[in-house]
């Protein structure tokens, strides 16, 4: 279960101990202080509007039946804004345009914090390697998932009054 079972500072082992009312992983070596804190990663979404339709993506290792939104990680130093409009270019090909941040929402199975941002595009889709195929589907058509990025979408729909 544990990602790591080395310490990165100093070689050590890890061990699971009780600290700040959670289990972490601890180095054992007595001079070494470091703790595996396992903080949330942080993602970016783009909930792409090209040309009044939704995009909803399939990544190459998915089931055939599943389509997302173009998330990805952020470079360092990169603000937000600038990684998701990074990622719908190098995934899609699509020149976008943040309009919103949508919200903030946790993914504890994967121990991310997804950002969400509405982005409105214009150009030719193109996909990258990360992605199987893409479809367009007009918005009072998208059905949100029930666990990751579904939640912005369901979010989004709400307010523009596409679903209760
Ligand atoms: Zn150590």
């Amino acid at each position: 279960m544990p990602k790591f079972q080395f310490c990165p500072v100093c070689s050590h082992p890890l061990e699971i101990k009780w600290l700040d009312n959670q289990d972490r992983l601890v180095c054992t070596n007595p001079v070494c202080s470091f703790v595996h804190y396992d903080n949330p990663t942080p993602v970016v979404a783009a909930l792409i509007e090209h040309e009044g339709q939704i995009l909803l993506a399939r990544a190459v290792n998915w089931p055939p039946d599943w389509f997302g939104l173009i998330t990805g990680f952020l470079e360092k130093n990169e603000h937000p804004a600038e990684a998701v409009l990074r990622e719908v270019k190098e995934e899609t090909n699509l020149d976008g345009k943040v309009i919103e941040l949508i919200g903030l929402y946790t993914f504890k199975q994967m121990n991310q914090i997804i950002m969400a941002y509405h982005v409105q595009t214009q150009g030719i889709i193109t996909l990258n390697e990360e992605l199987a195929e893409y479809k367009l589907v007009p918005p009072a058509q998208v059905e949100p998932w029930a666990f990751g990025t579904g939640k912005a979408v369901a979010d989004w729909l709400a307010k523009k009054g596409y679903r209760l």
